[in-house]
């Protein structure tokens, strides 16, 4: 266990201070232990995979931070069971979307290119292009602190870009898909497509969380406030956060450090120095655009650990 660990270059945003205790953890009995030494010595512990979808406070953030590693030799950490497959939270969740296209199972192909873990992906239900991390999923293996116990899919409370682990100190250790069959070299061409699409919204090296607001499902938006929007901004049921960003003058906006690019309003990037105060500024000047004019209320996509 290291101590005062710089936590910047642990997240791709690359905000944040100085983790008081930090461990990188490599399987899931080594998780459990760190957490159950965590416990014991009463400290404040927080799990964190790729980083891709956090935002840590400035200054000494007194806690443990886990780092779940992933693991090079995927084959020892993916395995079958009972005409499924099971993989372990750790994996990248690009390594499995490979392994599962080259056996010719589809499920994620359409998640291809989405940074971080399998493990990171299941709590905020990842998705992308009309397919979730949810939807091939059959069941969760999780440690909830005392005990290791299975949840099924409906257990989990799968929602857009939510789950019952965001609010819950559970861990994720593994999960089993029931995949499709379909043929590897279609399902390849879908991934190198989604990737390259992508690679033009998310210039490789740019610091970023992704997107930074979720985009808001039109059941949950108040009639009023629908008469204000175009009707084709019908997105696979949602409107897209960028979309209301724009119309407040997001694009180009700085705070500080925090940058949003000038090609959409909801990519906010790190151009060097950027601090949590000055992301916090911006996104609560940002989210307080949108509710004037709009009646909405943005919801951060990211998760703030401070
Ligand atoms: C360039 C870019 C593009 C992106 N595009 C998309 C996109 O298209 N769609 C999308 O949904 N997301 C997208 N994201 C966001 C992010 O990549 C995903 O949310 C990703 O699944 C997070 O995984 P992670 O391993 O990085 O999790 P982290 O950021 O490390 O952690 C995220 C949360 O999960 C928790 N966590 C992680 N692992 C575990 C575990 N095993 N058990 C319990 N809790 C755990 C952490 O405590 C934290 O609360 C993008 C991010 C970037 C940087």
């Amino acid at each position: 266990m290291l101590e005062h660990v710089d936590i910047k270059p642990h997240t791709t945003f690359g905000v944040g201070g100085m983790a008081r205790y930090f461990v990188e953890v490599e399987s899931s009995a080594e998780l459990i232990e760190a957490i159950n030494f965590a416990k014991k010595s009463d400290i404040r512990y927080v799990i964190i995979a790729g980083g891709s979808n956090l935002v840590f406070g400035d200054g000494l953030l007194d806690m443990l931070v886990i780092k779940m590693m992933s693991p090079k030799d995927i084959f020892n950490y993916i395995r079958l069971q009972d005409g499924n497959v099971v993989c372990d939270a750790g994996v990248t969740l690009m390594d499995f979307i490979n392994w599962s296209i080259r056996y010719g199972l589809s499920g994620l192909e359409a998640l291809s290119g989405i940074p971080g873990s399998v493990g990171g992906a299941i709590v905020g239900n990842a998705g992308a292009y009309g397919q979730n991390i949810s939807g091939p999923l059959v069941e969760v293996e999780i440690f909830d602190g005392e005990d290791i116990r299975t949840l099924t899919k409906e257990e989990c409370g799968f929602t857009y870009r939510d789950s019952i682990f965001k609010n819950k100190s559970w861990v994720v250790l593994s999960a089993k898909y029931s995949f499709t069959r379909d043929d590897p070299e279609v399902l390849k061409k879908k991934s190198k497509e989604i990737i390259e699409t992508r690679n033009k919204k998310y210039t490789p090296g740019i610091k970023c969380p992704g997107s930074f607001f979720k985009n808001i499902l039109i059941e949950n938006i108040p009639e009023a406030s629908l008469k204000h929007l175009p009707k084709d901004r019908d997105y696979f049921g949602k409107v897209v956060a960028g979309y209301l960003l724009e119309q407040v003058g997001a694009k180009g906006m700085k705070e500080g450090g925090v940058e949003i690019a000038n090609f959409h309003g909801n990519l906010l990037m790190n151009t060097g120095e950027a601090t949590f105060k000055d992301v916090i500024t911006l996104a609560e000047k940002l989210k307080k655009l949108v509710l004037d004019k709009f009646g909405i209320q943005l919801e951060e996509e990211v998760r703030y650990i401070r």
